[in-house]
């Protein structure tokens, strides 16, 4: 691995270690680029707080923590700032007036809840069409809108109902990407903790559209920035599906 855009911060409230220590582990196990991807803060309109979000008071923070490790870095790694964001179509605009004025370099689509009252985890087990068929919808309207750089997680949604449902609409949503040039992720986290994604029944879905592969540590710990046991998984694993990962990728800044 060269590259890995999916990292996270403390400052989310369940990751740990200093952002220094993940720009360190970075160098030390040979990346060239390292991205932060922590969950972005949603400006809900109730002024509520999600308790897994860069809450908006430590977003001057975080920006200019990366922006410092970039400078004093920048010999040794190529540093990114971005962010892991859903898309809710009620929030979108809002979200990116609270980005707007920081140089963000690129922002990951991820699917957590479909929508933005945040009631129903998408990662637990679920049965409904309906749902299924939102998420996908929603991953497609996040992805046409150009502003996101890749999914993260696209097979995170936990659909336990009919096979042929779940093709349907996981072939529509890999039929997207591949028309509008989006890499679909691997989620290396995933594959360590042993959760329903990365999902056996999707990548042949992915295989068979031509989509793009990325690997992301989803690093919420330093120690699991580009460890190389787990990496040595997710190649496998991607190698099951005929799938190669690209080693690095173009960043798509937001605004
Ligand atoms: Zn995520
Ligand atoms: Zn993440």
């Amino acid at each position: 691995m060269i590259a890995n855009y999916h990292t996270h911060t403390c400052r989310c409230g369940h990751a740990v270690g200093e952002d220094r220590e993940y720009v360190e582990k970075a160098i030390e196990r040979g990346l060239k680029v390292l991205g932060f991807s922590d969950h972005v803060p949603m400006p809900f309109p109730d002024g509520h707080e999600s308790r897994f979000r860069v809450p908006l008071r430590l977003l001057d923070d975080y920006v200019s923590s990366v922006l410092g490790l970039r400078a004093e870095y920048r010999e040794d790694i190529d540093i990114r700032l971005g962010f892991e964001a859903e898309y809710y179509p009620d929030l979108f605009e809002g979200m990116l007036q609270v980005l707007s004025p920081y140089p963000v370099d690129y922002l990951l689509l991820a699917g957590h809840f479909n929508d933005s009252r945040e009631t129903v985890y998408n990662p637990q087990t679920q049965f409904s069409h309906d749902a299924l068929r939102t998420y996908v919808d929603r991953i497609i309207e996040g992805m046409e809108t150009g502003k996101y750089t890749y999914v993260a997680h696209p097979d995170l949604f936990h659909y336990a109902g009919p096979e042929r449902i779940y093709r349907w609409e996981m072939t529509r949503l890999c039929e997207r990407a591949k028309a509008l040039d989006v890499p679909l992720e691997i989620n290396v986290l995933g594959l360590r903790e042993g959760r329903n994604y990365p999902c056996d029944q999707f990548w042949p879905i992915a295989k068979e559209q031509g989509c793009r592969v990325v690997l992301g540590c989803d690093a919420h710990d330093p120690q699991d920035v580009a460890e190389p046991e787990q990496l040595a998984r997710a190649l496998a694993y991607a190698a099951r599906f005929q799938l190669t990962a690209e080693p690095e990728i173009a960043l798509k800044k937001p605004f």
